[in-house]
């Protein structure tokens, strides 16, 4: 049969990142690849309870179609846990933020259409934005975030410009007081919307970040939240809060992807999620991930002597960010690692522009505090070895 692809299917690539998993899914390998939640923060039986009394309470409702917006409870409870005034008609529950990405490219992207991002940036919008064939323009970027004086020759006739500014994803960097102060002012006269991504802003270890952008500047933002890493992935619940012009655009979007999110999904969420119960489960997160971000930092330090390897301290999340030495390159030390038992994703595929070749992203999350340290010490192996190469 002579299929015909189009011309948006001939440009879509296999995530780069998945094929790369591919390898790492041989059994005994320790893995710092993925981006996973850890499995034992899942609150189940929280949604055991909250299962059966959706389907005792409500089945017909739960298992009937239903309003693309999304459940109403759900809405409200998302506008009130927001730190700014939200009203519960501006929050779109969603299939996952990442179909919020996908939502958000489908509304503001022309083929042509330049979009900025910043410098790495998270790999699954890259994949969200590119059938829209936009123009990707990436924004120099530092420790702190997109450095706003890169902003202004790039953002004439721009879309919008797509980041993340806590515990950032593939970098864990954030953005600081600062910095969003002054992206806002400058956003502002170059009249430039922003996407604020932020999926890890619970997730920090000592204190609390700054602001969301789009607290200090609604109608100039579209916020993306999760569900994912507070409660559990697998449930695809995320959501959009969206200025009132682009709400309705966003509605038929969503419509036509999926209808709706599934309502069973959204009524058991808000049934855990009533009582205050993420201020009582989140904490737990933060403190599992703190322990583990700091055992990844200890043994970085031990292993990783004289072999010219730099890495940051994210204060939240779930990645630290690694630099090879000169001469390295992160996709040729992967088979390496492999073979010797560890896997991590190199950062090439995570820049919109020309990569940095000897960058990596190391989750340290998924894998036990025991693995954490066979790991890095496999991983520091191999690069000793790659050096002698
Ligand atoms: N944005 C970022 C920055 C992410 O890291 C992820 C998950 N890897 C997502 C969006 C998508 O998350 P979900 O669809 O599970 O809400």
């Amino acid at each position: 049969m002579p299929w015909k692809l189009s011309a948006r299917a001939e440009k879509m690539n296999p995530s780069a990142i998945r094929e790369i998993l591919k390898v790492t899914e041989k059994p005994n390998i320790i893995s710092f690849a993925g981006g996973l939640p850890s499995s034992r923060t899942f609150p189940v039986e929280a949604f055991a309870e909250a299962c059966a009394k959706v389907l005792r309470d409500d089945a017909p409702g739960a298992l009937q179609y239903a309003a693309s917006e999304g459940y109403g409870p759900l809405r409200e409870a998302v506008a009130a846990s927001l730190p700014w005034a939200v009203d519960a008609s501006q929050v779109l529950i969603t299939t996952g933020s990442q179909q919020g990405l996908d939502l958000v490219a489908k509304v503001l992207i022309d083929s042509g259409s330049r979009i900025l991002v910043e410098t790495p940036t998270y790999l699954g919008a890259l994949q969200a934005f590119t059938p829209m064939e936009p123009q990707v323009v990436d924004v120099a970027s530092d420790d702190k975030g997109v450095v706003v004086d890169d902003l202004a020759a790039k953002a004439a006739d721009a879309r919008f410009l797509y980041l993340l500014p806590n515990f950032q994803n593939p970098t864990g960097r954030s953005m600081s007081e600062a910095r969003r102060t002054a992206l806002l002012a400058r956003a502002a006269e170059l009249g430039l919307p922003l996407i604020e991504d932020n999926p890890y802003g619970d997730l920090w270890f000592d204190q609390p970040p700054p602001l969301p952008l789009s607290a200090r500047h609604p109608q100039g933002c579209v916020y993306l939240g999760s569900f994912s890493k507070v409660l559990a992935p697998g449930l695809r619940l995320g959501y959009i809060v969206a200025p009132p012009v682009l709400f309705p655009k966003l509605l038929q979007a969503k419509q036509a992807a999926d209808l709706h999110s599934p309502g069973f999904n959204q009524r058991m969420v808000a049934e855990v999620i009533k009582d205050g119960f993420l201020e009582r489960h989140v904490p737990t997160i933060r403190a599992l991930y703190k322990t583990q971000r700091d055992a990844m930092l200890a043994a970085l330090a031990r292993e990783m002597q004289g072999l010219g390897v730099q890495w940051n301290t994210p204060s939240g999340g779930m990645f630290l960010w690694a630099r090879l030495p000169e001469g390295l390159s992160a996709i040729e030390l992967l088979p390496r690692a492999v073979d010797k038992g560890v896997a991590f994703v190199p950062g090439a595929p995570f820049y919109a522009g020309p990569p940095d070749a000897r960058t990596l992203r190391l989750s340290f999350v998924t894998a036990s505090v025991a693995q954490i340290d066979t790991g890095i010490a496999a991983l520091a192996a191999a690069i000793r070895e790659a050096r002698g190469a």
